[in-house]
């Protein structure tokens, strides 16, 4: 069986061929630069390692998504002889919503509730809908099965989801912790599980770092609270979003530097995190390298690199703190994503001097993974809390959910 799985941005078109039986990835590919001229596709099969790069005029998502297809059809780089051989598209959606929290075939129905989802993830909802006509354009008669990274917080109890705003606001206007990357979660938590004593019941704090960062506390299996609010700007500090902040600061800059409400959010999420407190860059590699005062044009910058820094982990450190008390106990933390694979430093800070919660971490493994097996285990012989770090796969979750609904059509 195979499962094309989707991810549709505002001018981009990410996507990976699954085979389910083994579960592997046959091709996956990028078109960008939708409806922004000069689009292009980069296409890779996995299994021979060819691949195929072309400027493709793609005005909308219809036509990447026939780029796409043809490229998976191609007959010296494509994998597939047939487009009916795909038994189903998944397609990963930002925002479900209260109106949809489970993985939902594609119907009218489901398109009218994804559009109620424009008004709480604008950026993200139009593009998906786009992706999903374009599949539908060209694919009419493939199944298209929506997974949601809401869907895995809708567990979250209403006293860790509800803002303590008037209520009647809230509820007038949806506005509750809907949490983000609820896919990564959930995939690392489980994966997670598997090499823990107590499995599913488990309680397992997950951090999923990357540009975007959330942090969520999982116990027998559901997202108990998530740092990721309304919206992705929730939290710790990200790579150019502040994460959480006084609400009062907001007003009061708008005010003091003559900034408008459109303005404001962008400066939340465009201007702030590591590349406004640093001044650098949003991305941690940079930020470090001036830290560490390895970069000569930024030589003023050290002390501002070395606080985004700083920030980043003590707010990593609260959460896994808190997250330990709202649980009741912790038997693991797990790293994910962009920084949580790859940088050391970033998870030795934050789990170092936590031996109050039972977390003893083993600076040699933390630093060289590579000789680890799964799940890479970095905590020291003995210690209570087991730390792991799980490469995430949110697509592979995607296919699976596909394909699990679709079986049962
Ligand atoms: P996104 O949220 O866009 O999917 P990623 O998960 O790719 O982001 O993470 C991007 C972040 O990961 C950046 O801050 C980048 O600096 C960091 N990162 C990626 N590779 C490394 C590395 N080898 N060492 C340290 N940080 C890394």
């Amino acid at each position: 069986m195979y499962i094309l799985v989707v991810n549709a941005g505002s001018s981009s078109l990410k996507y990976q061929l699954f085979e389910m039986e083994k579960e592997v990835v046959l091709a996956k590919g990028l078109c960008e630069r939708i409806g922004l001229g000069e689009s292009a596709i980069t296409h890779k099969n996995l299994v021979t390692g060819a691949e195929h790069k072309a400027v493709v005029d793609m005005p909308t998502h219809n036509e990447a998504t026939k780029v796409m297809i043809d490229c998976i059809l191609d007959k010296d780089f494509g994998s597939l002889t047939d487009m009916n051989q795909i038994s189903a598209i998944g397609h990963r959606i930002v925002q479900g919503g209260p109106w949809l929290t489970k993985p939902t075939l594609v119907t009218d129905e489901a398109i009218k509730d994804l559009n109620r989802c424009i008004v709480l993830a604008p950026l993200h909802t139009k593009p998906h809908l786009q992706g999903i006509q374009g599949c539908l354009a060209v694919m009419p008669n493939t199944p298209q099965v929506l997974v949601f990274d809401t869907s895995f917080h809708a567990t979250i109890p209403e006293k860790a989801s509800f803002f303590p705003i008037d209520y009647d606001v809230a509820k007038r206007n949806n506005i509750k912790r809907y949490g983000a990357h609820g896919t990564s979660h959930r995939y690392v938590a489980n994966e997670a599980a598997k090499y823990l004593e107590k499995g599913k019941s488990a309680k397992i704090v997950t951090c999923h770092l990357g540009n975007g960062s959330s942090i969520s506390a999982v116990m027998d299996g559901k997202v108990m609270d998530t740092s990721m609010g309304f919206t992705p700007l929730d939290g710790i500090i990200m790579g150019s979003r502040c994460g959480a902040i006084d609400p009062a600061v907001v007003p009061f800059v708008m005010e003091a530097e003559g900034i408008s409400a459109a303005d404001m959010g962008n400066w939340m999420n465009k201007k702030c995190g590591l590349l406004g407190v640093s001044g650098v860059s949003s991305d941690l590699r940079d930020v470090k390298k001036v830290m560490k005062g390895e970069d000569p044009n930024n030589m003023d910058k050290v002390e501002r690199a070395r606080l985004a820094f700083d920030i980043l982990v003590y707010g990593i450190k609260k959460y896994v703190g808190s997250y330990t008390a709202a649980m009741n106990g912790l038997d693991a933390v797990v790293f994910t994503a962009g920084i949580g694979e790859n940088d050391p430093d970033v998870r030795y800070e934050t789990m170092k001097d936590m031996e109050f919660f039972g977390i003893e971490v083993d600076k040699d493994k933390c630093y060289n993974l590579k000789s680890l097996p799964a799940p890479c285990d970095i905590s020291k012989d003995g210690s209570k809390v087991r730390i792991f770090v799980i490469p995430t796969n949110e697509e592979l979750v995607i296919a699976r959910d596909t394909k699990e609904l679709v079986a049962n059509l």
